[in-house]
């Protein structure tokens, strides 16, 4: 008993078994780093990036003027001003859009929020910048996002649901959409 203690302190036994789990992963090594930017990963369908706004199949922006996003963004990052559309009084746009996204908590209600579906969170993520005021997304550069984030888009909500009023398309009960 006491050699074979004797050889246990010889050869550092507890230490071997203190760094088991270390020797292990040290000798069945296999790299988990990757040689960003060179390599990027692939990212989850539903990764929260920088947000864009959609338009429909003709071209049509889908923003409605409503605010409900504006209402919805607990950091008031979003600014909408809304106008009727031209010789369609019935019918609202975004004249203005704009986005702090200096304050975005990436938190998606906005998107939640919106009945139309005109916002999507693309995976777009890489926009570490110098100057925080190239941080101010107005429309275009948010339409921009969209259509590169986003290029397969809807046909509008006329053609997609022809016997439900648009302005009822929160309603939960409806079809599903087609592309
Ligand atoms: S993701 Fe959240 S914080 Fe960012 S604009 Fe939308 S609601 Fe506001
Ligand atoms: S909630 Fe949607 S439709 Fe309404 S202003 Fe915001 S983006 Fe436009």
């Amino acid at each position: 008993m006491k050699i074979k203690n004797w050889i246990k302190s010889l050869i550092f036994f507890e230490i071997l078994v203190g760094m088991k789990a270390t020797l292990t992963h040290f000798l069945r090594y296999r790299p988990i780093t990757i040689e960003y930017p060179h390599v990027k990963k692939q990212l989850p369908d539903n990764y929260r990036g920088m947000l864009g706004l959609l338009k429909y199949d003709d071209g049509t922006e889908k923003c409605v003027g409503c605010d409900l996003c504006e209402a919805a963004c607990p950091s008031r990052v979003i600014k909408v001003v809304s106008a009727e559309v031209p010789g369609e009084p019935a019918k609202r746009y975004a004249r203005e859009y704009t986005m702090d996204m200096t304050r975005c908590l990436f938190c998606g209600l906005c998107v939640e929020a919106c009945p139309v579906d005109a916002l999507g969170m693309s995976q777009e993520f890489e926009w570490a910048v110098y100057d925080k005021r190239h941080l101010q997304l107005n429309k275009e550069q948010l339409l921009a996002i969209g259509d590169r984030a986003f290029p397969k888009r809807e046909k509008r909500l006329e053609f997609q649901h022809p016997n439900v009023a648009w302005f009822n398309v929160a309603c939960r009960e409806m079809p599903e959409k087609e592309l």
